[in-house]
């Protein structure tokens, strides 16, 4: 069996590192905002959050990622982590037993400001706004359900926050957690490099952004918008203005509303 929780990131490759810190499941870059998951297929992990910038922020030790595999805390000499639904019906579910002990050795160390969440579809929708909390907070322990989820006593146990990716089901939390991680680590300092970037995006103003645009000026008979090529900042600026208001109040009529409330209250 290893219980020990595997690490991507600068832990794993960095030379600095002696072999017994890099077998300590608590061994972690001090300061360093840590991904903590919990789940059967920690194989999963880093998944498309090695790619791109958060890969490229992984290497360089700005946030970190360790897994613990459920299936080492497995009961039997099959390891078995699931067991049928009390009451009957379909499915199995995972087992409070084999949760518990990992949920225990995974938040051994964490400290601080450090959230445990479920990923599930019965929790709050994940938004802007969490990601933007996580990414204030030293780390989060997520655990991924599989089956037909967990067994209720280790969410009201260890008092677990149960979040959604969206109103659908997936047939496990790992894709959920990597999307809510890839939000929440583009938020930390110095990851884009470009500050502003966050600013202006989608849901960060509570508007959606405007649209885009770059070369070629012309392309199968469509020019880019005249203003945009003026070299006007300030016609710029009010036209993607105007486009971002359009949008929202179009596509998104929630959020349109929510927008001038707030608006109406700073007046
Ligand atoms: N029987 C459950 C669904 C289980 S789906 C129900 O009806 O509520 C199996 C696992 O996938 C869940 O334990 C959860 O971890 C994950 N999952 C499924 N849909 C999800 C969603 N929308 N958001 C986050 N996690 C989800």
């Amino acid at each position: 069996m290893s219980d020990q929780p595997k690490s991507y990131g600068r832990k794993s490759i960095s030379a600095t590192f002696k072999p017994r810190e890099l077998m300590d499941p608590n061994a972690r870059l001090a300061g360093v905002w840590t991904a903590q998951i919990i789940t059967l297929f920690p194989q999963a992990f880093p998944g498309v959050l090695g790619e791109s910038l958060t890969g490229k922020a992984l290497k360089d030790g700005k946030w970190q990622l360790h897994t613990t595999n459920l299936r080492d805390f497995g009961v039997t000499k099959h390891r078995n982590v699931d067991e049928t639904p009390a009451g009957g019906g379909a499915g199995m579910v995972l087992r409070p037993d084999v949760l518990g002990n990992a949920i225990e050795h995974a938040m051994q160390g964490t400290r601080g400001n450090w959230p445990l969440v479920y990923l599930s579809p019965r929790g709050r929708r994940f938004d802007q706004s969490m990601a933007r909390a996580w990414s204030k907070a030293d780390g989060i322990t997520m655990l991924c359900g599989r089956f037909e989820g967990v067994d209720q006593r280790v969410l009201d146990h260890y008092n677990i926050m149960e979040v959604s990716l969206g109103d659908f089901v997936l047939t496990g939390g790992e894709i959920a957690a990597q999307a809510m991680i890839d939000a929440t680590v583009r938020l930390l300092p110095d990851v884009l490099g470009n500050e502003e970037s966050i600013e202006e995006e989608s849901h960060s103003n509570g508007l959606l952004e405007h649209p885009q645009y770059t070369r070629p000026a012309e392309w199968k008979g469509r020019a880019i918008p005249d203003v945009l090529m003026s070299g006007h900042h300030g016609n710029v600026e009010k036209w993607r203005r105007e486009m971002s208001e359009r949008l929202t109040r179009e596509r998104r009529p929630d959020m349109w509303d929510a927008f001038e409330a707030r608006n109406r209250n700073k007046d």
